[in-house]
């Protein structure tokens, strides 16, 4: 019989390991603010160009490297951070597989500079693709600078396979954030082609996150701390009033580590029952500090996920600890924590103090189902008549291809239609019914409503009487910069200013309630790329504008709104698909009725 079975050269076992460690730029940007921290270092630059894309730059003032640290330093299983099995189980350092940087050398072109303290010179050397280049002496400063260039440049499909520059741009912050979040102790500076987007002094927690999140945040955070014999606990949540649509700010760190735990998350919900809708999620920044003997990182190569070894104990204290800090805060109506014992805490709450609250005004009324829709007033059928009125779509846009408006039985018309389950409208037709998606058909109305009077350049931009001012953090603020000749083009006219913008003016069919939201909306939009192909930028930002703003899904309709969504879907161009090419709605013939009997 022929031996088939091959030893994978060396570098072919590096790439298939790098497919693990580095998904994409922001993998890369991970691990090397981890090497720099592990290495001590107090001030770390991080520089990318598109988005990291093109090349990927760390330089730390740490520890530094000697000349055979450096020249091995890029081989598999090389590490300086553990030396046997039994220090895994007791992992202080983020790092300990020693495979990251063999992982990115095997897919890039990397330059690595690195010195120790009190040595005269640094060692240089350049690998590509997991061969070695040069290795020489040169002059550079006491740390490690790190280049990594060309991601991906020999595996074209992962390469291909990298988002937008605004895609991968989001998930380079996103870990920078996180790092930097976990180490105020640490001055951090990132800039993106040459802007500097962070400037961190070195400071405590709290003041980290307002440095990274915006001035208004301190007012919004409530601190939270616990210290129990497993677990010590510190850090904030946000008021329940400021808790948002979209998952935004929701960090975990265990052992200043940033972990992803949907068990965790679930505690914090829990904790926030009652007080907020269950369509928003609680913000919250929590430092967990546990035994490290207690925890498994080492479940996933990127360690982002972790297994407690007592992980019930864990969700009560930090459920109970969240609770303490609503109540305490005056958040919740009055919580008794002695008689809950559901929560079966292993520690005594009686020797925490409860001290005075600090007013927080908060409606003790609250009622989830009067929370302000973004479209609520949008969708009222005076905002919708009055403002469609500069709709002006011709004649000729009625003559459908596939479905004939004239097939609306017109006498019954406003009569006939029914919303079920708060998402479709039904409507009986001549030859059947029709069910019809709200949210879709809504998009496709926006969508066609934003591009025609763009394309006509004719929009019907409404001036505030008072220009509202909406404070973003700086990397929103990128993002609406570079979009502000476009949204200009929308009827979207603000000024920048250096941590909020001031909207003057809006297109006259959208509201201004809740503008903070439909922005919001709108950023997370564009920097998810949620319209995954457009045809120009205006389609995108029509797509993205129509996706922000459409009514939703789960929101009831008056007939009067079902009637308007009916009307204005078949006055569209396009009816049958929304803008993503999801089907708006359904026919169904009294044959096929009959032929269900
Ligand atoms: P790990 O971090 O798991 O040990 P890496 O491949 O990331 O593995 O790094 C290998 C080794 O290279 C580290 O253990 C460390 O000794 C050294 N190293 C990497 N980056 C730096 C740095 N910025 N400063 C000093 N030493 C570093
Ligand atoms: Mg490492």
């Amino acid at each position: 019989m022929k031996d088939i079975i091959n030893i994978l050269p060396e570098n072919v076992a590096n790439q298939i390991a790098a497919g693990e460690v580095v998904q994409r730029p922001a993998s890369v940007v991970k691990e090397l603010l981890e090497n720099s921290i592990d290495a001590k270092a107090t001030e770390i630059k991080v520089l990318v160009k598109d988005a990291g894309k093109t090349i990927i730059q760390i330089i730390d003032n740490g520890i530094g490297m000697s000349k055979r640290d450096a020249s091995i330093c890029f081989d598999r299983h090389t590490t300086s951070k553990i030396s046997n099995a039994k220090d895994l189980f007791n992992i202080r350092t983020k790092g300990f597989r020693g495979e990251a940087l063999a992982s990115i050398a095997a897919i890039s072109h990397v330059n690595l500079i690195s010195k120790q303290h009190g040595i005269e010179l640094a060692t240089e050397i350049a690998v590509h693709g997991s061969e070695v280049k040069s290795i020489k002496s040169t002059v550079s400063d006491a740390g490690t600078k790190i280049s990594v260039k060309n991601i991906f440049f020999n595996i074209p499909a992962r390469r291909n396979f990298l988002k937008s520059n605004n895609v991968e741009f989001r998930h380079v912050v996103n870990e920078f954030i996180r790092v930097s979040l976990a180490h105020p102790e640490i001055k951090f500076i990132f800039y993106n082609d040459d802007d500097e987007i962070y400037n961190l002094p070195i400071s405590n927690f709290k003041k980290r996150i307002v440095s990274l999140f915006g001035s208004k945040t301190s007012e919004k955070l409530v601190p939270v701390s616990e210290n129990t014999e497993i677990l010590k606990i510190d850090g904030f949540i946000f008021k329940p009033k400021y808790s948002k649509k979209t998952r935004g700010e929701q960090f975990f760190f265990v052992n200043n580590r940033f972990v992803k735990s949907s068990y965790l998350n679930h505690a914090i919900n829990s904790a926030f029952e009652g007080l907020i809708d269950p369509k928003y999620n609680p913000s919250y920044f929590i430092n967990l500090e546990v035994d490290p003997s207690s925890i498994d990182i080492n479940i996933h190569p990127t360690k982002t996920e972790i297994k407690f070894e007592d992980e019930h104990s864990i969700y009560a204290i930090l459920r109970a600890s969240v609770k303490h800090s609503l109540g305490q805060y005056s958040i919740t109506p009055v919580l008794d924590f002695n008689r809950d014992k559901s929560l079966d805490i292993p520690y005594d709450f009686e020797k925490k103090s409860k001290s005075a609250s600090v007013g927080i005004d908060i409606n003790t009324n609250y009622n989830p189902f009067e929370k302000s829709e973004v479209i609520q007033k949008f969708v009222s059928i005076e905002s919708f008549n009055k403002k469609m009125e500069s709709l002006e779509f011709s004649s000729e846009t009625n003559e459908m291809k596939e479905f004939n408006f004239d097939q609306l039985d017109p006498i019954s018309n406003a009569n006939n239609s029914i919303q079920i389950n708060k998402k479709f409208i039904v409507n009986k037709i001549k030859s059947g019914l029709i069910i019809i998606n709200q949210e879709r058909a809504h998009q496709r109305i926006l969508y066609e409503k934003f591009l025609k009077s763009v394309t006509l350049n004719k929009i019907n931009s409404q001036k505030l009487l008072h220009p509202i001012e909406i404070e973003f953090s700086k990397v929103d603020m990128q993002i609406l910069s570079s979009k502000k000749d476009i949204l200009n083009q929308f009827g979207l006219d603000f000024d920048l200013k250096k941590d909020k913008i001031i909207i003057n003016a809006i297109p006259s069919f959208i509201d201004s309630v809740n503008l903070t939201e439909s922005f919001n909306k709108l950023i997370f939009n564009v920097q998810n790329d949620v319209p995954d192909e457009s045809f120009s930028e205006s389609d995108f930002i029509a797509k993205i504008i129509s996706k922000s703003l459409s009514i939703k899904n789960g929101k009831s309709l008056k007939l009067n709104e079902q009637q308007y969504i009916i009307n204005s879907l078949f006055a569209c161009k396009e009816t049958m698909i929304c803008p993503f090419n999801k089907r708006t709605f359904v026919k169904i013939d009294f044959s096929q009725i009959e032929n269900m009997f």
